[in-house]
């Protein structure tokens, strides 16, 4: 089914802003890598935490480009050996916006809990649907085919309820590394930078789920019904 026109012909527009932001990350990433920071991203991120009252909360360093994350379950900062190391504005930057997931999940932000939840249901949904989609149009039964369907409605659902989770985590990160002194002026600038990016990036990745169950209805959502024309 990937070869199919009408699949690249309604993601193009998701594919074409998922390599713009793509290359917009690497331009304002490197750009504010150069820009020097009085402290390093791990510094930055154990300043911040301290600041929230998450004393308990570590701070690990993992191997990796842009490997950065918060993982709720063991309540873990994880950045990667360049933000974790390094004194530049992109470091302490990508630090706070991963500090911002912490501070949600200790404040149990609504929009965080429900991605949270939905996170196995985002794991296995694409390959269920794929099978439910494939296996349905094979057997010719439309029931098999919408459950396929609303199954990818349901990463879709994830990935738009992630949306407000990773602008709220960019928003608290700027405010922060701003009002702690972290960031001067011109480094928030940086900052702002690559966190407006990295955000892009999740608005390409939505639109192409979007499209992916657009297509997906337009191309097996007929079957079933049609057989008798
Ligand atoms: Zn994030």
């Amino acid at each position: 089914m990937f070869f199919d026109p009408l699949y690249f012909l309604l993601l193009s527009p998701a594919l074409l802003l998922a390599m713009w932001a793509q290359w917009r990350v690497r331009a304002t990433y490197e750009q504010a890598m150069q820009q020097p920071a009085p402290m390093t991203g791990a510094q930055a991120a154990r300043r911040i935490l301290d600041h929230a009252g998450l004393n308990h909360i570590p701070i690990e360093e993992v191997p990796g480009q842009l490997s950065d994350h918060y993982d709720p379950r063991t309540q873990t900062v994880r950045l990667s050996t360049d933000v974790y190391r390094q004194h530049s504005c992109a470091a302490v930057g990508i630090a706070a916006h991963e500090v911002g997931h912490a501070i949600q999940h200790a404040e149990h932000y609504a929009p965080l809990v429900v991605r949270n939840f939905a996170v196995p249901a985002a794991i296995v949904g694409p390959n269920l649907s794929i099978m439910l989609l494939i296996g349905g149009a094979l057997l010719g039964l439309p029931a098999l085919i919408w459950i396929g369907i609303i199954v990818f409605g349901g990463v879709a659902a994830f990935q738009l309820v992630n949306l407000p989770v990773e602008f709220d985590a960019s928003n608290r990160a700027k405010r922060h590394l701003s009002e702690m002194g972290i960031v001067d002026f011109q480094g928030a600038a940086a900052v702002r930078g690559v966190l407006n990016a990295a955000a892009w990036t999740y608005v390409a990745a939505t639109l192409q789920t979007l499209l992916t169950l657009l297509y997906y209805i337009v191309r097996y959502g007929g079957m079933g019904s049609r057989s008798n024309d």
